[in-house]
């Protein structure tokens, strides 16, 4: 039987050629944390770690040697063996992010070594393609940002997109301008989702739901403070539009809390950062309980898009009906060279879908090459 020999973290980074920004900090260039666990008979897997890749890295380094010489089919042993190492320093937050990048990189190794693709090891995909929506619309410094926001808005829509998010968190009024714009270019052809990225107090939250509540808004992401568990509650209460968030959420009792509170409409794990396959299975299973709809946040590289493709495919809504729509991914269409150019196969949506690999492990491959140019340290 296979052991694990070798876990190894690598930091790719790409500047942009164009800064971005959103309510909370400005992109000037894309840094991940990679993953690669590698057996004793030299096959390995892939992973990511959504968070500070420094720190990811760190963190993995930390995790690495409770692992070696372990066997790779035991992913939930494994994650016991990490999670008990690191619960008193960080139940949440970055270290959580890094046995997330080592566990996702277990279940690419355990699907290939099986034979088998990871939505198999989940129990199974309910579909072919996945349906995706468009992440994009940040803000820049240009001008006349309202418009290039709205054609932009087009262009994914004409691209076959079927759900397009938006930025808001300028403040009220600018986003409520910005959202109005948007949903005037792209009519009825497309679904619109808002995020602040927890920009807004309670107030201001209703105030902007009370100024886009005739655009048709399908959520309303992080619109408070992902501590404001009751602010959520209250808000999700008064609101007419659907309440999304959890992207800032990390393991079953962080989500557990969440829904406890009643908090969401729509759950937004990200398996890169809230525990890995491992957790993101206890989460939805809670999420299932509390008749929460589940779509994962995703904003990597093309490991961590295959992760919740390979996820989300295996994922019903609930409470189950014929007819029933399906979940969405996201699929960030912001400049990222990361995503587009360091695996293999580059994922592309036809009609707003994107079919799900049927080849072992997460069915991604990445060039050695290709990494080195990101600037990754790797043999
Ligand atoms: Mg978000």
């Amino acid at each position: 039987m296979a052991k694990i020999a070798r876990v190894e973290a690598f930091v790719v980074s790409q500047a942009l050629a164009r800064s971005f920004h959103f309510s909370q900090w400005r992109y000037d260039r894309r840094t991940v944390c990679l993953v690669r666990v590698t057996t004793d008979d030299g096959r390995y897997g892939w992973g990511e770690g959504y968070g500070p890749a420094e720190v990811v890295r760190a963190g993995v380094e930390f995790f690495a040697p409770l692992i070696i010489g372990g066997d790779p089919l035991a992913t939930g042993a494994l994650w016991q063996t990490m999670q008990a190492r690191g619960q008193d320093f960080a139940r949440r937050g970055v270290l959580l992010a890094a046995l997330s990048a080592i566990d996702v990189a277990l279940w690419d190794l355990k699907g290939k070594l099986l034979g088998v693709p990871v939505h198999v090891l989940l129990g199974g995909k309910r579909r072919e393609a996945v349906s995706v929506y468009a992440t994009g619309l940040y803000f820049d410094d240009g001008p006349h940002l309202t418009e290039r926001l709205a054609a932009e808005a087009v262009g994914y829509v004409e691209a076959g997109f079927r759900a397009v998010k938006m930025k808001v968190g300028l403040g009220v009024e600018a986003d409520a301008a910005n959202v109005r714009a948007v949903r005037t270019a792209i009519g009825g052809r497309a679904k619109l989702m808002i995020d602040s990225n927890h920009a807004f107090s309670l107030r201001e939250a209703l105030e902007l739901v009370r100024g886009v509540q005739d655009c048709d808004i399908s959520w309303f992401e992080e619109p408070l403070s992902p501590d404001d568990y009751e602010g959520y509650r209250e808000l999700r209460a008064r609101s007419s539009i659907p309440i999304a968030g959890g992207e800032c959420e990390y393991g079953v009792a962080g989500f557990h809390q969440l829904f406890g509170a009643r908090a969401v409409d729509i759950v937004q794990p990200d398996i890169c950062a809230c525990g890995g396959f491992t957790e993101v299975q206890r989460i939805a299973a809670l999420a299932r309980a509390h008749f929460v709809h589940l779509t994962p946040h995703c904003w990597g590289t093309g490991i961590g898009f295959a992760v919740g493709l390979h996820f989300i495919s295996t994922v019903d809504m609930l409470p189950g009906r014929m007819n029933l729509p399906e979940p969405f991914l996201e699929m960030d269409r912001t400049e990222n060279a990361l995503r587009d150019e360091l695996t293999v196969p580059r994922f592309q949506p036809v009609d707003g879908r994107v079919n799900v690999p049927v080849v072992p492990g997460l069915g991604i491959e990445i060039d050695p090459a290709r990494l080195r140019e990101f600037g990754a340290n790797v043999s």
